[in-house]
């Protein structure tokens, strides 16, 4: 009997015969793409040109599009959630993952069996791939020693608290990853928050994006120019721009979800970290799989924290046989 499932060593997650999933494998037909976050678009150049389709959801192929990748129209699968389509005799199927706008889970159902890849999630607003012979689960928050005890609304009251506070005073620069700073701004205009905001270019049109993909605009977000801000705005940032806007008068927040001390944390005397993560807690990981009941589970090794934990409570607590994969060596 062929393998269902496996993940190698460069985080591809190789599903059925046919799909290697968000990391490029040369000898796989089929490369999909759970989302448009750069640990899950790894080879994407290798694969538009040597694959035979990229599969993703259309506000995937919207986000890779303004990130500067071209998929030519001929190798495109937009693939809405929960229609099903079958290449080479596997059928593959994407269902919703609650993390950035776009974002899909895979399912692979081949002759020999079915395979799922949750690729990053949190709950609730995933639903659990039932009974499949193999779960291959994201374990960035691997072991209990990251459990939040706060959760995402939490984040955002605080974030909201800082803004309220600070803004008379000049700027509020908050820096995140793409995905997870237009779901801010999606969710600040939801809970009401009309201070003008502000962002690069590319921020901007990710912003569309999803705010077509919540069904919530965002409206006339002005263009930053560049340097010093002497306005009460909100301004956005990828995470990557943080070292070099810091020195620039206003307020700091940093949204990281590795922030494990409290909700928030003053980092300096204008500098904040709230703790916002767009991945399932510990608790999460372990709930997402008692309710999906699957044969088998394969913890993905290559993008998490303590992925050994994960697998050893599974098994342990769950009965149910659970791996790493790919395979680490005993110290
Ligand atoms: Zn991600």
């Amino acid at each position: 009997v062929p393998r269902l499932a496996s993940v190698a060593a460069n985080g591809a997650i190789l599903l059925g015969n046919v799909y290697s999933v968000d990391a490029h494998t040369p000898d796989r037909l089929i490369r999909a793409v759970t989302h448009a976050h750069q640990d899950h678009m790894k080879g994407l150049r290798s694969s538009i040109r040597q694959s035979l389709n990229i599969i993703a959801t259309p506000t995937t192929f919207r986000f890779l599009e303004v990130l500067g990748y071209r998929v030519p129209a001929e190798k495109r699968i937009e693939l809405p959630y929960r229609r099903p389509v079958e290449i080479l005799g596997e059928v593959v199927t994407l269902y919703e993952a609650r993390h950035i706008a776009g974002s899909a889970q895979v399912l692979v159902e081949t002759p020999w069996g079915s395979a799922g890849y949750t690729g990053d999630f949190k709950l609730p607003g995933t639903p659990p791939m039932r009974g499949l012979d193999v779960l291959v689960i994201d374990a960035t928050y691997g072991s209990p020693r990251y459990q939040r005890r706060w959760s995402d609304w939490d984040a955002l009251d605080a974030l909201i608290s800082i803004i309220d506070d600070k803004i008379n005073y000049g700027p509020v620069w908050v820096y995140g990853f793409h995905g997870k700073i237009q779901e801010i701004m999606v969710e600040l205009r939801r809970r009401g928050v009309e201070y003008e905001f502000m962002a690069d270019p590319k921020t901007i049109e990710l912003a569309r994006v999803a705010s077509e993909f919540y069904g919530v605009p965002v409206d006339g977000i002005r263009t930053y120019m560049g340097g010093a801000v002497d306005e009460s705005v909100v301004i956005f940032f990828h995470a990557s721009k943080r070292r070099y806007k810091m020195r620039l008068p206003g307020t700091h927040i940093h949204l990281t979800g590795w922030e494990m001390r409290g909700v928030v944390r003053q980092t300096g005397p204008n500098s904040f970290n709230v703790s916002f993560s767009d991945h399932a807690t510990f608790s999460e990981i372990i709930e997402y799989v008692a309710e999906a009941a699957p044969r088998r589970v394969i913890v993905d090794g290559t993008r998490g924290r303590d992925a050994w934990y994960t697998a050893k409570h599974i098994q342990k607590r769950l009965g149910i046989e659970a791996v790493v994969q790919p395979g680490v060596g005993l110290a």
